[in-house]
Parts: structure tokens; C-alpha cells; sequence
């Protein structure tokens, strides 16, 4: 019988538990691939996760991390075979099926993606599903209309997961990029990956009775949601749209119809849980394309698996900088 290490949440009097240990390959779940994981990553989810917050696990006991990222050990999928260098994203991971931290994982193929030529496990991770969604923001924007050359493009959430890796995308991609953050500190940072402009975030997220004021955006990425969305919406140009992934800032939306009506702004919504096979090889492919590797490698923080508690308190904070990629081996 073989062992490999993991992080194993369970609940005792409605309490979460969660323990280092040794856990048997037999216990994996049902799942036509075999990987023996090397990196998996924090996301906003994964912090929910290990500090015990309601609303993500949904069967216990539970091997948390909704990304992995390693090498194929047995497949029964023609699609797969021992050796394939593999990623999976955020696709019931660490919800309703064992994720990534822990040295191994059975999932099933559909959810699995080869790694596109170029890209390492690490810088996978350093996508992982933050960074995905990022891609399919921009991607779903694109659909909608909107190209290099016209007004700034928002980012919100911009030291962030997500809002990093749009910086990044959208730059490269010759927009005028616009981040909004609330730490100073990271304006460098936020240059560095791309960012013509910095705003406050205290900007987007004032109140105000107006239903319109002047238009500003091109487009944006948010992944803050609430009074931020909001003010996104009173300041969009005409015509042009919204990729709405998160609500690091809050779910309430206050808001008017009018924008829609008036500007005729689209808001999009973003899931990249419930995303087909054929949809995320298409977003990888543009990942592998479209992010420069160089900005991936700055927003990337590798820590161990030994850590990732005390980082999910700090993701749910919002002190965590870019990509956090959980070593599963340390
Ligand atoms: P991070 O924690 O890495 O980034 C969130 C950022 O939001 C922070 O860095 C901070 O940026 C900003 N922020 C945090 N708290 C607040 C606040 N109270 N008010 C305003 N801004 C705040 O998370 P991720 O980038 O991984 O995820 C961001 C959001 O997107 C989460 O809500 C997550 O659940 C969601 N998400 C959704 C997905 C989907 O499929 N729809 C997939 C992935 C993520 P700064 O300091 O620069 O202001």
C-alpha cells in the first residue's frame, strides 16, 4: 500500500480540523488519471478553505488546494499517458473531490490539461486558477468588442491574484491598463507587470447618488465586486464591457439599470469552475501566448505546503502580493 504526505481537513463538532499525515492512494477518489503532484497554489477559495470558513468544502474529509500541477503516473484516458507533464484548475477541487495539497491526486481527464510547450509546473501554478480566469476575463472581453487602442482598460483587485496576471495579459497585449489597488506600496510592482496608471481603490469604491458620471473605461477586469463594481459601471463608455470574477471587496451590488440602458454596458459574468475540456485548452493556449513568462515570474511567491494555513489567513486579509505556489514536496 502506498503512502504519500497531504493536508486533510475534516470536521469534528461542526469545527474544522485540519492535519499534516500520511494518506493512502487507495483513499484518492475515482478518476481515469493518476498525478503525482509537485506545485499546487493559493487562491482566494483555497483560504476560505484552510482557516475553516463555510461555503466551499461540500464533502468531508477533504484534501483542500483547487489547482495542481504535476507529472501523470497511471492513465486509463487515451488522452493521457505516465510521464505527460499536467495542469488542473479550480473544477470541483477541494469542493466536492480531493485538490491539490497532497503529492498525489486522481482526477478525472476531463478536467486535466497538458501543459502547453514552454510553461514549467512552478509557472503553471503561478497561473493556477486565478490566473486562468484572468485569461478567460480578457478573453470574454475580446468577444464583446473590445481591442488595443481605445480607452483604458480597469483592473480592480490589481495586487491580487487575478488582477496581476490581467496586468500582465492586457499589457502585453498593447492596452492602456489602469490598475486600482489600496497599497501603495505595490505601485512599483503594479508598473513593473505593466500598468500605465494607478488609481486608489478608495476611487471606484466612493459612494455617490449619480447614476452615470464621465466615461473613463474601455473595458475592465474585476474581481472585487460591491461598491467597486459599482462605481465601474457609472463610469464605463458606452458600449463597452465588464468581466466580473470576484467579490474580494464585497457580493452586494448597489447599483442602477441605467448604465445598461443608457450606455448599453455589458456585465459578464466569469465561472471558471464549470469551464469545458475544449474551453480550457483554448485559455491555456492563450496563456502560453499572451503572458509574458518574465512578469509570471515576478508575481510568483513559492512557499511550502507547511505554510499554507497561515497564508490563507493572509489572502483573506488581502496581504498577499501576485501568485502564491504552494510547493506540495516541502
Ligand atoms: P487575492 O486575494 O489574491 O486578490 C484580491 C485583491 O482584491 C487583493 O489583493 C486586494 O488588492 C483587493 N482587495 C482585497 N480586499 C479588498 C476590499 N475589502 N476592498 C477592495 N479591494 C480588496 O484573490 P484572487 O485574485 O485569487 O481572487 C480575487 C477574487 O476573485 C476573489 O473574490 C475570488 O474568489 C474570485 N475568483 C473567482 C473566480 C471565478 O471563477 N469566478 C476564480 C478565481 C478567483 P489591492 O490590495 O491591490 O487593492
Amino acid at each position: 500500500m502506498s503512502t504519500f504526505r497531504g493536508l486533510l481537513l475534516s470536521q469534528t463538532d461542526g469545527k474544522t480540523v485540519a492535519t499534516f499525515q500520511d494518506l493512502q492512494t487507495e483513499s484518492l477518489p475515482a478518476g481515469d488519471v493518476l498525478i503525482r503532484v509537485a506545485y499546487s497554489s493559493l487562491n482566494y477559495k483555497d483560504g476560505l478553505a484552510v482557516t475553516g470558513k463555510p461555503g466551499v468544502i461540500r464533502n468531508w474529509p477533504m484534501v483542500p488546494g483547487i489547482d495542481l500541477a504535476g507529472t501523470v503516473e497511471e492513465s486509463s484516458s487515451e488522452d493521457f499517458f505516465p510521464g505527460d507533464e499536467v495542469a488542473v484548475t479550480g473544477c470541483g477541487t477541494s469542493e466536492t473531490f480531493w485538490g491539490g495539497y497532497a503529492q498525489k491526486a486522481r482526477i478525472n481527464s476531463e478536467y486535466v490539461v497538458k501543459l502547453p510547450a514552454g510553461i514549467t509546473l512552478q509557472q503553471s501554478m503561478g497561473v493556477g486558477t486565478a490566473g486562468f480566469t484572468a485569461m478567460q476575463c480578457v478573453m470574454a472581453l475580446e468577444e464583446r468588442g473590445m481591442a488595443p487602442g481605445g480607452r483604458e482598460v480597469a483592473v480592480t483587485g490589481a495586487g491580487g491574484g487575478v488582477g496581476s496576471v490581467a496586468i500582465a495579459i492586457l499589457a502585453k497585449l498593447g492596452y492602456r491598463v489602469v490598475a486600482s489597488t489600496g497599497r501603495e506600496e505595490l505601485h512599483d510592482y503594479l508598473k513593473d507587470l505593466g500598468a500605465a496608471d494607478i488609481i486608489d481603490r478608495s476611487v471606484l469604491s466612493a459612494s455617490s447618488k449619480k447614476p452615470l458620471e464621465s466615461e473613463r473605461w474601455g473595458g475592465a477586469v474585476d474581481s472585487v465586486g460591491g461598491d467597486t463594481l459599482a462605481g465601474l459601471l457609472r463610469t464605463m463608455a458606452v458600449g463597452t464591457s465588464i468581466a466580473a470574477c470576484g467579490l474580494a471587496g464585497g457580493m452586494a451590488l448597489n447599483t442602477t439599470v441605467i448604465p445598461f440602458i443608457l450606455r448599453g454596458v455589458n456585465l459578464i459574468g466569469i465561472d471558471s469552475v464549470r469551464t469545458k475540456q475544449a474551453q480550457r485548452r483554448a485559455v491555456w493556449a492563450r496563456l502560453s501566448r499572451d503572458l509574458p513568462l518574465h512578469a509570471l515570474d515576478s508575481i510568483i511567491d513559492v512557499q511550502p505546503l507547511s505554510n499554507v494555513i497561515a497564508l490563507g489567513e493572509k489572502i483573506l486579509q488581502g496581504n498577499t502580493r501576485g501568485r502564491i505556489v504552494i510547493d506540495v514536496s516541502a
